[in-house]
């Protein structure tokens, strides 16, 4: 099997100042959705893949957003949750919440799309056992937030300690990240049917879920997202792409804001903090672009998040 499914989450730019502690300057507020997600379009139009865009339900109340969720899927995109309000700390609130909070999200989807979603990616890849149980008891197929990557995992770590200690400098506020359950390092990197524990593949398959986990290089377990591979410049690009072939499911997760641009769209206030603004859109697209082409030379299909879950199930 050599599937590649490419995801985009899409984060909206309050949840980039929410990270960093700083308040978003409002002329730019829907600049993910105003902006990067037309390039996106054109970008998957080019590149013949149909995507898997992960939407937070509270976004959606703006009608132009709406509209162009309605458009994604009409265009053949699979869109999936993620989740309503994009609360860094979901993973910690009681059952009641979490619960109502998907459930929200999938409400506002079905809405503006006029299909219900079938998977769903926690905000900052921060997953737990009951919010398995959330998502096995709303019916969901599959799960994508697992993030079996030990760099990721320190430098986030690290990140939220940076940003706390400005923040009792009084420079910023506090981040709204938090630290994940290192227990995450141990699952497998390849999608699999959790069983009692999320982060443990279980051979038994009584569990119609399927994790499909964000995308880490096959021996070093570098992160294969948006921000590195953009980041790496089209060699680069190709580079760590070359370390993801071989696995069954090649899966790239991308945020709204990789194929922003900070002159065009009016972030520049948000560049200082954020280091993918500081490359060009067509920088960003052209590395993009040097990585989906390893995998279209090693002969992987693209698919969406959903299709990539069926088949991992089917083929255990
Ligand atoms: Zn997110």
């Amino acid at each position: 099997m050599r599937l590649c499914a490419v995801s985009v989450d899409l984060d909206e730019v309050p949840c980039y100042a929410a990270i960093h502690g700083i308040d978003t300057h409002a002329a730019s507020a829907h600049a993910i959705y105003e902006k990067a997600v037309p390039r996106l379009q054109r970008f998957f139009a080019r590149e013949k893949v149909a995507a898997t865009f992960f939407a937070v339900g509270q976004d959606l109340t703006h009608t132009p957003n709406a509209e162009a969720l309605r458009d994604l899927q009409a265009s053949g995109h699979e869109i999936a949750s993620h989740s309503q309000g994009h609360h860094y700390d979901l993973s910690q609130r009681g059952r009641a919440f979490i619960e109502d909070d998907i459930r929200q999200s999938l409400d506002a989807i079905e809405r503006a799309t006029g299909k219900r979603p079938t998977g769903f990616r926690a905000p900052g890849y921060t997953i737990t056992n009951e919010m398995f149980d959330v998502l096995r008891s709303l019916g969901l197929a599959y799960d994508s937030s697992v993030f079996p990557c030990p760099s990721y995992y320190s430098a986030k770590t690290a990140m939220i300690g940076a940003i706390a200690a400005r923040a009792w400098s009084g420079k910023t506020k506090k981040s709204r990240s938090i630290i994940d359950d290192p227990r995450v390092l141990l699952a497998p990197a390849d999608p699999y049917t959790p069983g009692d524990s999320y982060w443990r593949a279980s051979s038994s398959s009584r569990d119609a879920l399927v994790e499909v986990p964000i995308g880490v290089t096959r021996h070093a377990r570098l992160p294969f997202i948006g921000t590195s591979v953009a980041l790496a410049g089209e060699i680069g690009a190709q580079l760590l792409a070359l370390q993801m072939v071989g696995r069954p499911v090649v899966v790239l997760e991308l945020h709204g804001i990789d194929l922003a641009d900070a002159n065009e769209d009016g972030l520049g206030w948000l560049r200082p903090h954020q280091p993918d603004l500081r490359k060009t859109a067509a920088q960003k697209d052209a590395a993009i672009r040097a990585a989906l082409s390893v995998f279209r030379t090693n002969g992987y299909k693209f698919v969406t998040t959903h299709e990539a879950a069926m088949a991992s199930r089917k083929a255990h």
